[in-house]
Parts: structure tokens; C-alpha cells; sequence
């Protein structure tokens, strides 16, 4: 079931204030529609009645799919700095729902199912792209690392910019560089599929940062890049 209720949100770019339709929960199997929302960016967002700008409410649901097996709990773009007590909740609620805590008969059926924490609708998408190209996200988080390790985005490492999975196909890869919270990306990045396999076929160099990445359900290299700690050491130099 998804279900919604209505909230306000500010427009942008002239402040007048737009009734939406919030969704609570997201259930992708029984409404395809929703996903495909958000992965056009049409979801939860309407054009401002008095200046037409897009006005777009941030994310604050939960996500499931459970033909792709993913279910993702999603919270606002500024939220990121509180991601260590967001994994912890979601943890929390994953393990009860689905995990030793829950019948047998839903640990069947949901077996497989890998939770995740994201921030921000440009995270969830890249979340549901992964699923659709059959990515592994803690190899992606590794080639994002790799993309701002040689500079190719013109960028040095620090929590300020974001990459986003954009869209791909079997031959290239499209990456947003996006400054901060904002989804309004700066540029976008083609590149080759095979920049991705590189680090599938030679994992030993990545095996770190993949667990590092990997450990928690914020997979995303921003737990390294904000919160530094022990896991900035595990990425290969
Ligand atoms: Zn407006």
C-alpha cells in the first residue's frame, strides 16, 4: 500500500505556497507509476501557480519494491549529517519488519531484500537506476571515488559536490555533479560502462572501500566524506 497525506511547500523562486499531495510510503510493486515519478522527477512536485517555477517537496518516506528487492528509507537532502542515527533507525525498523523479529512467512518472501538509507529525490533515483542497470551500488561508490580521485570532474574530494547516477545503458554511465543538497546538477558526467566493470574485474584494490561503503545502509561514499573516522583510510591510494 502507498499512502499519502497533503503538506505545503515554499516555492523557490517567488515564495508563494503550493498545496501537494506527500506520499508516507512508497509501494513500487503495486504502483509503478510512483517509481517511474521519481525517476522523471515529476513525483511529489507541481508547477507554482503564481510564477510557474517547479516546486518540489523534499522526500521523507519509505520505499519499497519488492520485485527488485530493494527498500530504501528516504529523508530530506539536509538531513545527510544525521545519517549515522537514520542508519541505526532504519536498521532498527528493517530487522522488526523483516528480519528475526518478523514470521517466517515474511522472512521467506522478503529474503534478499537490501535495506538502504538515502538523502535527497537525486540519491533515490540513483538507487532505483542501480536496480534497472544492475549495478552494484558499492561498486559505484567506488568508481565515484575513482571519478574525483583523477580529477576528471574537475574536483577535489570533499563533502561539498555530489555524483549522482543520472541514467546509462550497456556502453555509458551518466553521472550529475551536483553542489550540496541542491538537485539542480552543475554538469554531467558520460562515462564509459567499462570504467565500472574495470572495478568489478580487478576488485582487490577496492575491496576496503567497498566494505567501508558496504557496512552500513547509507551506502554512499558522503559517510566518508563527512564523517571521516576510520573509514576514510579504507579507500586504495
Ligand atoms: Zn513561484
Amino acid at each position: 500500500m502507498s499512502m499519502f497525506d497533503t503538506a505545503t511547500a515554499t516555492c523557490p523562486k517567488c515564495g508563494a505556497e503550493a498545496e501537494l499531495e506527500v506520499v508516507l510510503s512508497v509501494n513500487a510493486d503495486r504502483r509503478p507509476d510512483l517509481r517511474a515519478g521519481i525517476l522523471d522527477g515529476s513525483f511529489q512536485a507541481v508547477p507554482c501557480a503564481t510564477c510557474g517555477a517547479r516546486v518540489r517537496l523534499e522526500p521523507e518516506f519509505v520505499y519499497f519494491d519488492l520485485g527488485r528487492r530493494q527498500w530504501i528509507v528516504v529523508h530530506p537532502a539536509d538531513a545527510v549529517d544525521g545519517w549515522a542515527e537514520a542508519e541505526r533507525h532504519a536498521r532498527a525498523i528493517f530487522d522488526e519488519s523483516f528480519g528475526a523479529g518478523a514470521p517466517a512467512q515474511v522472512r521467506d518472501l522478503t529474503e534478499g531484500v537490501a535495506p538502504r538509507v538515502v538523502f535527497g529525490w537525486p540519491a533515490l533515483q540513483e538507487k532505483l537506476l542501480c536496480a534497472d542497470l544492475a549495478l552494484d551500488d558499492t561498486v559505484l561508490e567506488c568508481l565515484k571515488l575513482a571519478i574525483l580521485r583523477n580529477g576528471a570532474a574537475g574536483l577535489t574530494i570533499s563533502g561539498a559536490h555530489e555524483l549522482r547516477l543520472a541514467g546509462g545503458d550497456a556502453v555509458t554511465l551518466s553521472l550529475d555533479l551536483l553542489h550540496g543538497p541542491s538537485e539542480a546538477p552543475e554538469k554531467r558526467l558520460d562515462l564509459p560502462r567499462q570504467a565500472y566493470d574495470d572495478i568489478v574485474d580487478d576488485p582487490a584494490p577496492w575491496q576496503a572501500l567497498r566494505t567501508a561503503t558496504g557496512r552500513g545502509l547509507f551506502v554512499d561514499i558522503q559517510r566518508m566524506l563527512r564523517g571521516a573516522g576510520d573509514e576514510a583510510q579504507a579507500a586504495p591510494t
